[in-house]
Parts: structure tokens; sequence; C-alpha cells
């Protein structure tokens, strides 16, 4: 059932509830009832409608109510209310449309026009879904580094931040890697720019295919990413980074002029555990250090933040 199709009926007069059920339920609606707005709001919390079609006048909550509660209560999924007037309400319909309803039918109403006036609210409703979507895409697409499709830096930043966040409240490890390619600068200048972004982008998707569902990857820098992996030890942490150390060093990157390029990544991992005192800051200076470690050590190769990777011993230790 299309979810546009359902809708509730809040109306106090038994014979007119009965006739607006179905009419509804003949032209295709999933029609549910409230006889009174009290019922209507307590329905309307359980089970959100699209659509709400109510009565003005009715004991307890009036049908402007209704439709204020709804305009409140209601997040980013848009509501369309049609008021039900009688003759005596018809010159206070101004008061109606402030209480934020779309639209109004008076009584007795025509089947036709209420028909109609309901294919309205649908292609309102079907145009707000569509633009929530245009936003959610756009919201992806702006979180998105453009050549590699991983995070970017800023949104990588972000979700630093509410992985830190979560390992404070919880103190379950957080280890970050750090990585970086090697040499990166010899593929651009040895076989141009152009297999040094493919090279890049292979890179992203290996990553990410080695990576779990909850951990996040984003582009840092020029050719440095940096990996996230929220509960996760110092020594899962290292055999993550392993594995992803071997899917580049492992397999030369074919290059969309049919060559082919060995690449390899060096890897900087730190650990924050339970009692850590620093900031993310500190997480990440650790990493960076790490990295440094691994390209002096020779590159194509995984060191750890501090020993067995505690993060958060005194910066001396870093080395
Ligand atoms: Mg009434």
């Amino acid at each position: 059932m299309d979810e546009a199709q359902k809708i509730l009926v809040v109306e106090d007069d038994a014979v007119t509830r009965a006739r607006l059920a179905f009419l509804l339920r003949k032209n295709g609606y999933q029609v549910d009832v409230a006889d009174d707005g009290d019922s209507g709001w307590i329905r309307f919390q359980e089970l959100h409608y699209p659509i709400v079609l109510t009565d003005w006048l009715m004991p307890g909550l009036s049908g402007p109510e209704l439709c204020e509660r709804i305009r409140r209560y209601e997040g980013e999924v848009y509501t369309y209310v049609i008021l039900i007037t009688g003759k005596t309400e018809k010159s206070n319909i101004a008061l109606g449309l402030e209480a934020g309803a779309d639209d109004y039918v008076t009584k007795p109403f025509d089947s036709g026009e209420l028909l109609a006036r309901l294919r309205t609210g649908r292609r309102i409703l079907d145009l707000q879904a569509s633009m929530r979507e245009a936003k959610r895409q756009l919201q992806d697409l702006a979180s998105r580094d453009g050549l590699t499709e991983v995070l970017n830096r800023r949104a990588l930043e972000e979700r630093l931040a509410e992985a830190f966040t979560y390992f404070l409240r919880r103190g379950t490890p957080l280890s970050i890697a750090m990585l970086d390619l090697d040499h990166f600068k010899q593929i651009n200048d040895n076989y141009g720019h152009q297999a040094g972004d493919d090279v890049l982008r292979e890179a992203a998707r290996r990553v990410t295919s080695m990576i779990r569902e909850y951990d996040t990857i984003g582009r840092y820098g020029g050719e440095e990413f940096l990996v996230l992996l929220p509960d996760t030890p110092g020594e899962e942490a290292t055999s993550i980074a392993e594995r992803i150390r071997r899917s580049i060093a492992e397999l030369p990157v074919e290059t969309r002029d049919g060559g082919t390029i060995h690449a390899s990544v060096s890897v900087g991992l730190a650990t924050a555990h339970a009692g850590f005192r620093g900031n993310v800051k500190d997480v990440i200076e650790s990493a960076d250090a790490a990295l440094y470690r691994a390209k002096r050590g020779g590159r194509n190769r995984v060191e750890h933040g501090v020993g067995e990777g505690i993060a958060g011993a005194p910066r001396s230790a870093l080395g």
C-alpha cells in the first residue's frame, strides 16, 4: 500500500464519519477513524498519518487545535491536514488556516470535490518526499570527496568528533589509522596525474572493502586517508591495518590507460583506551607520529602509536 494512501478521519458525527470512511475506502484509501479530537490526537501519535481529514467542532480538541498539535509534533515528514467546516465556522476559516491547516471542505461536502482536494494533498506530499530525497542526496554529495567518493575532510572531522564523544561516554577503545600512499609524488611524476588519481581511487576502494560496516574512511589530505575504528582495541586495529596494507601492496593498480602501477601504503595507528585523558587531537598526533615511523622504517608497513597501542602516554614516548 502506497504510504500516501493512509488517511486519518477525525469526526464526531457518526453518520458523516461513516460516509467519509466509505467514500475514501471505495477510492483506494486506507482509512482509520477517530470519533473526537482527543482520540484523533492519540491515533496520530501512534501511527503518523500523511493525511488527516478533521472536523472543526468536536468535544474536546477542536479541529484547529488538533492541527496545531500535529504541526508542533511532526518532524521532517509533513502531514497534510484538511479541515471540514460547517456553515458557522466558514467565516472563521482564516483561523483554521492559521492553525496550520492546508485546505478545507465545507459540509455538506461534495464527494468529487473532496477527492480532488485529497489528490492535491498527495501531489504536495509526493513533491515534499522528492525534495527530502534531493536534499539527502545533496547532503551526501557535500560530504564526499569528489575523486575517491569517501568522506571528505570536513565530514570526516565531524565523524571523528562523534566517534571520540562516543568513546568518552562508553570507554570502549577507539582506534584511528592514518594511511599515506608511499612515494605518491613519484607515481604522479612517472605516470601522470590521471594515473595518480586512479591509484587514489583504487586505494580508497580497497580500504573501504577491508573495513567493517561501522568503521569510517575519509580522505584526510592529498594522498592521506584516515580510518576510524570504533570499539577496536590496539591489537585488532593492527590486524585490520595489516589487511589494508596487504590489499594495496599485493595487487598492482590497473590504470584507465591499461597500465599497472605497484603502490603501497604506510599506516600509523593510535588507540585511545578507557582512562585516556587527552583529546582527539592527541590521538591524531599519535597516529601521525606512528605514520612517520612507518615511513622512516621503510614504508609499506604498519606502526602503532605507543608500545602496545595505548595512546595517551606522554608525547615524549612517541619517539
Ligand atoms: Mg462536529
